[in-house]
């Protein structure tokens, strides 16, 4: 784990110091609504522990790796966007890594988009 900024604000949302709107959580995993919702669905999925890029938590552990995106599937069974091993509606997950992308927040999460048909290309 990389040493986390004091002002990280997920951090400081796992603390307890600031409450999002929780709608799942597990032992190293919280998802919380995002809030400025860019889907009628859009939850944001960070693991407890800090790590500042998809590619950080990966390198550091792997097995969290696939624990988030497991969190990030199951908080679409739970908002209705799939059914139990199907794929419909669908969903989207996004993780902006890197300033291009569009990250600002240097937690790395994942994005849960749903409930309406989503374009792409992604802008
Ligand atoms: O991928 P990116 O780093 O841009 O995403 C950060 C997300 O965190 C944004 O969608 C933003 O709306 C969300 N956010 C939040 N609560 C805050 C600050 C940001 O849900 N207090």
């Amino acid at each position: 784990m990389s040493e986390p900024p004091s002002d990280c604000l997920f951090c400081r949302m796992v603390a307890g110091e600031i409450a999002p709107d929780v709608v799942r959580e597990t032992d190293r995993t919280l998802a919380f609504r995002d809030i400025n919702p860019q889907a009628p669905t859009h939850v944001l999925v960070v693991p407890r522990e800090h790590h500042a890029t998809l590619g950080a938590l990966t390198a550091a552990d792997p097995g969290l790796t696939g624990e988030l995106v497991a969190a990030a599937h199951a908080v679409a069974l739970q908002e209705g966007l799939v059914a139990d091993g199907g794929a419909e509606p669908g969903y989207r997950l996004v993780a902006n890594t890197g300033p291009q992308a569009g990250q600002t927040v240097h937690h790395v999460h994942l994005h849960v988009l749903g409930g309406r048909g989503l374009g792409w290309p992604p802008g």
